[in-house]
């Protein structure tokens, strides 16, 4: 095994131990299985019956429901055997916080429970206390002394059970020791796993899950590595993004975090956490994981196994490749967006608002977005009108000849077209370079570019593994000390917008997640624009521009933003984190969600998380900024980072006060507009 997977030039399932959940079999190469969390009040037998028979109607292979306290683990039962009665035998899990005593119910009558290490036995307080040696082993005999009746119940009735690690509610005493880092996280379940082991319980999956996806992947893969070094085996993996928010970010952050694990082999069972109803969460599943079951258009060459790679930057850090700038592209810039504009017949003025450009004739200026393209690639066209002032365009050479502003054109090159062309501009030229080729000892032609300031280089691979191959280059050219930037260049031969936007996620965030990739461009090439359906997951794209022609490239721009801003390498706009509500639920998360985006979306940069419940909310909020929180029926707690600082406001006035508070810490902003 390579540091945490089985291959890195191809898709690999990492074998595991097999896990059995009801008649299910989870891990050990068996499918990828599908699950989802009611949201329903767990007391409201009817209810949860229903919402489970809409969520395994979805497809959802597990069910998992929350168990808050005894009563709601007794009336697992009930639930179960309404379930039972009406012919669904889905096994059922039961999703435990704090309470020890309803895992033990719960643990006699569903198939699985999860529990979680930061709060199963430590209550936290948000207090960074030293501990010595000595308490710390005396704190692990604790949980020892607490957890393993659980286990030998789980045993003995044959229940599964997921030692589930969230990174925002990490006990004090795992803080204190190692920060609320992934090491911390994977330590969390190191410690009970290895109790579990002492009793000779394995029927175990972990988790890692964490609303930043490059932390939620790299503890996932520090995970296995700590398995491997400890147990010489590993156990299967449920993967998640926790508290990903809705609709497209949602999606996206979701598919980048389990789509990044998934592409390296790794993952036996997904969760995409919505703040939507949760048959809505299973179609999104589905697209994930039917990348890896199912042929696609593509070219269905492979990359062999063998040369054999290591990654040349590390896997458990992020660190961002080394480059030197060429024009506004690498060193310390942000990754630019570039819009392949190619596919409209004729490109006017107007049609630059799918990216993000405004233009009023009125006054001639242009109003430019916080979500902009910074270059768009016509082809073989120049355009006939004058540009906003931050938007530069990239052509064929043929047409960079005829473009009389060489301050705004630059011409792009296949790799030996730039070798040959006399041509060239002096301040910035794209290189196109396709990372398919099996054999990476015949690159001798880079030579003649590498480390040329004014090339930056357009990544692309036809090959089955895309990313992989891609990755590989990336390798080759830090071997090879090459510091040229690189634009990802991602093409999606999928069909429906959910489709596409889980492939742009997958394959560009998994490579920016690890510090690859100076800019990005995607393209739809199995699509015709003009009669793309834009709609995610049945929700019309939400801020169309009135062209149909045109909604395809701003679904494209959008999505290559909202790629950066998971991957937290451009933010371009304000973040949320809400968490897809379940039975302890205070609000209508989904109505709370919208209207707080709905007053808040210009604040860029800005971390907002939406919590439906203070018994885990705050723990799980990571690192928001500000934090609307229920605490009560018609509730409202306000958080700055962890402190509260308005508690119990009524929740009529909640959203004012938020902004209020927004106000006092100088977060506040008026919308307003960039005029070119
Ligand atoms: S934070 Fe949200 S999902 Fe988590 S327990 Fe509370 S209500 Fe449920």
């Amino acid at each position: 095994m390579q540091l945490y997977c089985e291959s890195l030039t191809e898709y690999k399932r990492l074998p595991t131990k097999e896990v059995k959940i009801g008649d299910l079999l989870l891990g050990n190469f068996n499918p990828i299985r599908i699950q989802t969390m009611t949201t329903t009040d767990t007391m409201d037998t009817l209810a949860t019956v229903e919402q489970s028979i809409r969520c395994i109607e979805a497809g959802a292979e597990l069910v998992r429901i929350t168990a808050p306290s005894k009563k709601e683990a007794e009336n697992l039962l009930n639930i179960k055997n309404e379930l039972r009665r009406r012919g669904y035998h889905t096994p059922l899990v039961a999703d435990i916080h704090f309470t020890p005593n309803a895992a033990e119910i719960a643990a006699r009558i569903v198939e699985k429970v999860r529990v979680n290490p930061g709060n199963y036995v430590d209550k936290k307080k948000f207090e960074l206390i030293e501990y010595s040696d000595a308490d710390y082993a005396e704190e692990i005999d604790r949980i020892v002394d607490r957890f393993t009746p659980l286990i030998r119940i789980c045993k003995e009735y044959g229940t599964a059970m997921r030692i589930g690690t969230n990174h925002g509610s990490l006990s004090d005493r795992i803080m204190s020791r190692y920060g609320d880092t992934p090491m911390g996280m994977v330590e969390s379940a190191m410690e009970f796993l290895r109790i579990a082991r002492n009793e000779r319980y394995h029927n175990i999956v972990l988790s890692m899950k964490s609303s930043n996806p490059q932390v939620m992947v790299q503890a996932y893969r520090l995970l296995i590595k700590s398995m491997f070094d400890e147990f010489g085996e590993c156990y299967p993996l449920h993967l998640g993004v926790t508290e990903a928010g809705d609709g497209e970010d949602g999606r996206i952050k979701s598919a980048i975090g389990i789509g990044t694990l998934l592409e390296d082999g790794l993952g036996d069972t997904i969760r995409v956490s919505l703040t939507e109803d949760p048959e809505l969460e299973i179609p999104v599943c589905k697209d994930i994981v039917k990348r890896y079951t199912q042929s696609t258009e593509k070219p269905q060459s492979y990359l062999p196994a063998s040369p054999v790679i290591h990654l040349r930057n590390s896997p458990f850090d992020y660190k961002r490749r080394e480059t030197f700038a060429v024009n506004n592209i690498g060193e310390h810039h942000v990754p630019v967006v570039i819009a392949d504009l190619t596919k409209l017949q004729s490109i006017t003025s107007k049609d630059l608002q799918s990216v993000g450009y405004t233009y009023d004739a009125k006054t001639d200026k242009w109003t430019i977005a916080d979500t902009a393209a910074d270059y768009i690639f016509t082809g073989h066209t120049v355009l006939d009108f004058d540009l906003p002032g931050t938007l530069k365009v990239i052509v064929y050479p043929a047409a960079w000849m005829m473009a009389e502003d060489k301050t705004k054109y630059f011409p792009i090159f296949d790799d030996m077209g730039y070798v040959k062309s006399d041509v060239k501009s002096d301040e910035l030229n794209f290189v196109m370079i396709d990372c398919s080729k099996d054999d990476t000892s015949d690159l001798g032609y880079l030579d003649s570019f590498a480390n040329d300031p004014s090339v930056v280089l357009c990544l692309s691979s036809t090959n089955k593994n895309a990313m992989q191959s891609v990755r590989r280059f990336f390798n080759e050219l830090i071997d090879r000390n090459i510091k040229n930037p690189a634009v990802l260049i991602v093409d999606s031969s999928w069909h429906t917008a959910d489709e596409h936007l889980i492939h742009f996620a997958t394959e560009a965030g998994a490579l920016l997640l690890d510090g690859m990739g100076d800019g990005v461009c995607l393209d739809m090439t199995s699509t015709v624009y003009s009669t793309f359906d834009a709609n995610v997951s049945g929700r019309r794209y939400s801020s169309p521009v009135g062209e149909s022609r045109t909604a395809a490239e701003q679904f494209i721009n959008n999505t290559a933003f909202s790629i950066l801003q998971a991957t937290r390498t451009r933010i371009s706009k304000t973040e949320y984190i809400s968490c897809p509500s379940c039975g302890r639920t205070l609000f209508d998360l989904q109505e709370t969600t919208a209207k707080i985006r709905s007053v808040t979306n210009h604040l860029k940069g800005v971390k907002i998380a939406i919590m439906g419940c203070i018994v885990n909310g705050p723990g799980e909020m990571a690192d928001a900024d500000f934090g609307y929180v229920g605490s009560g029926p018609g509730k409202i707690t306000l958080y700055k980072g962890k402190e509260i600082v308005k508690r119990n406001v009524p929740s009529e006035i909640a959203v004012e006060e938020l902004i209020n508070l927004l106000k006092e810490n100088d977060v506040w902003i008026e919308q307003q507009v960039l005029i070119s």
